[in-house]
């Protein structure tokens, strides 16, 4: 007792205080042996990620109206979905549903461009245009019996300088932040200084060949672009913004296939000045609805806010530090060395953008093509299975039965997990049929497996090494979805771009090697966020469910202070997270579950990695996998 309170207390009342204190005091000593308690992390429990997230529409040469040109607000909204739930989406197509834990509601803000925004923008697109011969498509749409034009002149646009400028100026100029996710609708058609135009990307020939197509393919003359990094290696923003923007007074581009008016291979959206017109293979009569149906199928579900094709946690409840893509190459021509189609710094630098959490190396080592391996390659290639009935017959399912069966014959078990992917560049032009590779799930849960990919003679003169398909793929088995198929949660619809959602293609008009266009090997600052939100739910929800175990140990309260401080590091990853920091999100998520792992460990509390993938190697056939789990390597 000290003297100060012995100044302000009469003896009596120090005796009592003292006798209030007893109880307490043996409260507290029951306290050591029972652990904190926790205002984030929730033992046993699952939580959602919910955000309120804005996002931006800016129409920029558009009017609000009733004319077909026009736009109607009203119609426009009543197309954009209220929320979202983010689904695995390949464990759906076997019939389990799963939410990742990472849910939307969505506010919507309209904006249009005033007319200094206008003029500077076109403007703008005026000085950068160069002119050139017309597209093909613009010379196919200009003998489309029902146009409404006739296409005379083109001019190329640098699609990375058009992001950037919007990028610069779209805050000081009109108040809308691009750090939110924006749309921009541009139509340059309705001022007196329009120009017919497509947008190129040119400065990224592949990384094996050199071939470049967006210089010298037609197909890559696009409509809409978007979704560069601060720090992309040649157009990078220098800063973060959020930013997709289309353009129907572009093109028409062969990607969507929108300079088809006679007849379309889906719901395409023709270009702006066909508005109104109503004798195509559609009365193009709805321009809100159409482009409501843009802003929710493919920038809110293919680009914003997407779902995963297959599960990005790892290896749960025991989650990588490295990753290690493991490539094993049959050179089934013998007269060319195809280690040379995969450029080996690129590939870990690429994807360990996008898992920034983890680290990820590559290992590349050939693998003999004989015996067993060369039967069941060539059963693939001429789609008669090698295995009878096993898979239904299904010889599509060869490379997969093949490697499963011999799995430990691969992997080499340095990194806590192994992205197993078997190269084959055969001799024959074309030998699998065009197929660059494929990301195979196990044929029975919608789990990834293997990563397969192809090259050959004639795909190498076409453009295609290696290494972006191994980006690509491994891009899908750590869960990335392409930017042109995915998963719309409303109305329950997983889709691709076919049919009424034709116009989805325009999805892959952004700068993400998920998609199918090849003008860059970068994963895009949707990519990044996605995988971020995805990585932040799982942390820590598979920290939620360790600590169902440590909290039904009698010595969970010895594992106190680890216990407190991942709780924490807990609640400053929702603060990151609400604050769209995602990467400080997946950061303290992060660290919230090494601290519980390290709680698990410091009272013998057992945590392993339970992929399919890892079961099979944990039954004994590889020693060097039970280093891998070694809790050593994951303390803080
Ligand atoms: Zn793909």
């Amino acid at each position: 007792m000290d003297k100060l309170l012995k100044k302000f207390l009469g003896a009596a009342t120090v005796l009592v205080l003292v006798a209030a204190l007893l109880p307490a005091t043996g409260v507290a000593f029951a306290g050591k042996s029972a652990p904190p308690t926790l205002t984030t992390l929730q033992p046993g429990g699952f939580r959602s990620l919910e955000q309120d997230l804005t996002v931006n529409v800016v129409f920029v040469g558009y009017e609000q109206g009733a004319g077909y040109q026009d736009i109607d607000e009203t119609a426009f909204l009543a197309g954009l979905p209220a929320s979202y739930r983010t689904i695995n989406r390949y464990p759906y197509f076997y019939g389990n549903k799963q939410f990742l834990g990472v849910d939307f509601t969505y506010d919507y803000n309209l904006v249009f461009a005033d007319t200094a925004f206008e003029d500077a923008f076109f403007g703008y697109l005026d000085t950068i245009k160069v002119s050139k011969p017309l597209s093909l498509t613009q010379v196919w749409y200009n003998v489309e019996a029902n146009r409404s034009l006739d296409i005379t002149e083109n001019y190329w646009i640098d699609a990375p300088s058009v992001e950037q400028w919007l990028a610069d100026n779209t805050s000081s100029m009109i108040g809308v932040d691009t750090s939110q996710y924006t749309i921009f609708f541009i139509n340059w058609y309705s001022r007196p200084d329009f120009k017919f135009h497509v947008y190129t990307k040119t400065d990224e020939p592949d990384p094996d060949t050199g071939y470049n197509f967006g210089e010298l393919r037609e197909s890559r003359k696009v409509i809409a672009w978007g979704g560069t990094t601060p720090d992309d290696e040649e157009s990078g923003l220098g800063s973060l913004h959020r930013i997709w923007f289309y353009d129907l007074s572009a093109g028409p581009d062969y990607w969507t296939d929108n300079y088809a008016i006679d007849a379309a291979p889906g719901y395409t959206m023709p270009p702006i000045w066909e508005y109104g017109n109503m004798a195509g293979y559609r009365p193009f009569d709805d321009l809100s609805g159409d482009l409501g149906k843009v802003a929710r199928y493919v920038a809110i579900d293919l680009l914003f806010t997407t779902s995963p094709l297959y599960k990005p946690a790892l290896s749960p409840p025991k989650l990588p530090e490295t990753v290690q893509v493991d490539i094993n190459l049959y050179q089934i021509d013998p007269s060319f060395d195809a280690t040379t189609l995969f450029d080996t710094d690129l590939i870990p630098q690429e994807l360990g953008e996008l898992l920034a959490h983890n680290s990820v190396s590559v290992d590349l080592a050939e693998a003999p093509f004989k015996s067993r391996a060369e039967d069941v390659y060539n059963c693939f290639i001429i789609d008669i299975s090698c295995y009878g009935s096993r898979l239904f017959g299904i010889a599509f399912g060869d490379l997969f039965l093949y490697h499963n069966d011999h799995l430990i014959d691969y992997l080499d078990g340095d990194a806590d997990y192994e992205v197993p992917v078997f190269g084959y560049y055969d001799s024959e032009p074309f030998a699998a049929g065009g197929l660059l590779g494929f990301a195979d799930d196990d044929w029975a849960t919608g789990t990834q497996s293997y990563v397969f990919a192809f090259d050959d003679p004639a795909l190498q003169a076409s453009g295609y090494g290696f290494s972006s398909t191994v980006i690509h793929e491994v891009g899908h088995h750590i869960g990335m979805s392409h930017p042109h198929d995915g998963y719309d949660y409303e109305t329950d619809t997983d889709f691709g771009p076919d049919g009424d959602f034709y116009f989805a293609w325009s999805g892959d008009e952004s700068n993400t090697i998920m998609s199918y266009i090849d003008l860059n090997w970068d994963f895009s600052q949707f990519d990044r966020d996605n995988m971020n939100r995805y990585t932040t739910a799982i942390y820590l929800n598979q920290a939620n469910a360790i600590l169902a175990d440590i909290y039904a140990s009698s010595k969970a309260a010895q594992a106190g202070s680890l216990l407190t401080s991942a709780d924490n590091h807990a609640a400053q990853a929702l603060t990151a997270y609400a604050a769209m920091d995602y990467a400080g999100a997946a950061m303290h998520a992060k660290l919230a579950y090494l601290d519980v792992l390290a709680a698990a460990a410091q009272i013998n509390v057992k945590v392993e990695p339970q992929s399919w993938q890892a079961d099979y190697k944990a039954k004994g056939e590889s020693s060097k996998f039970v280093d891998s789990v070694d809790y050593q390597r994951s303390k803080p």
